[in-house]
């Protein structure tokens, strides 16, 4: 699964040079150009990451990081803030108010890649790491393998993206939407029973020796993958 990293930066140059650098690292990247549109954005499509300039038009950057953690479903989204140079209590404010790290301007590619790894790592471990365990299973990004209790399991492409995608958030409730976006893809049409179809496919798969079902129904909400699991 490709991380999927909100770029919030409104000097255009910057903007284009993070989106270009930061998709030739591998990520999934969007461009906010100020605050209000960050937070609009966030809405939509959840990102796993977000880079956020300190010092943005309509809503400043600090304010979008209070938002965000001041709301359950987007409190945990990891957030690197950039300052510039010499902001000094700015930068203790920025990790006063729930930013992950921080980085000042300028700064080189390198040292934001090494940043956005490391705290990808640190938070979600899932996103970063090749192989994921949860409970029984354990999913190989690598190879593309699935093991429940040490037995293979085999998935399709979908099932196999729905798999990674529910074990890099153990426990939380995803409607079909936020499923189709997150495995689909945002510019793919399909209907949201497309995912009741997969959810299906993958249960089977995984259940098949009568083990306990590992993926929860949530009525009129969607989908979990059980913390317990
Ligand atoms: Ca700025």
């Amino acid at each position: 699964m490709t991380p999927f990293i909100l770029a919030v930066e409104d000097e255009d140059a910057l903007s284009t040079l993070l989106s270009y650098n930061l998709e030739k690292e591998g990520y999934k990247v969007a461009v906010a150009a100020d605050g209000e549109e960050a937070l609009l954005m966030v809405d939509e499509r959840q990102p796993d990451l977000i880079v956020l300039d300190w010092m943005l038009p309509k809503v400043s950057g600090i304010e979008v990081c209070r938002r965000l953690r001041n709301r359950a479903e987007t409190r945990n989204i990891p957030i690197i803030m950039v300052t510039a140079r010499g902001e000094e209590s700015d930068r203790i404010r920025g990790l006063d108010t729930g930013a992950d790290d921080y980085i000042t301007k300028p700064f080189s590619m390198t040292e934001l890649t090494a940043r956005i790894r490391a705290v990808l790592r640190r938070i979600r471990p899932g996103l970063a790491e090749d192989l994921v365990r949860h409970g029984d299973i354990t999913i190989d990004r690598v190879a593309h393998r699935v093991k429940r209790e040490g037995k293979e399991i085999h998935l399709g492409p979908t099932e196999f993206r729905l798999l990674d995608y529910l074990m890099q958030h153990p426990g939380r409730v995803f409607s079909r939407e936020q499923l189709l976006d997150a495995v689909w893809g945002s510019d793919v049409y399909v209907e949201a029973r497309t995912v009741d179809v997969h959810i299906g496919r993958l249960r089977k798969a995984l259940n098949q020796d009568e083990g306990s079902d590992p993926i929860r129904t949530v009525r009129s909400a969607g989908y979990a993958l059980d913390v317990d699991a």
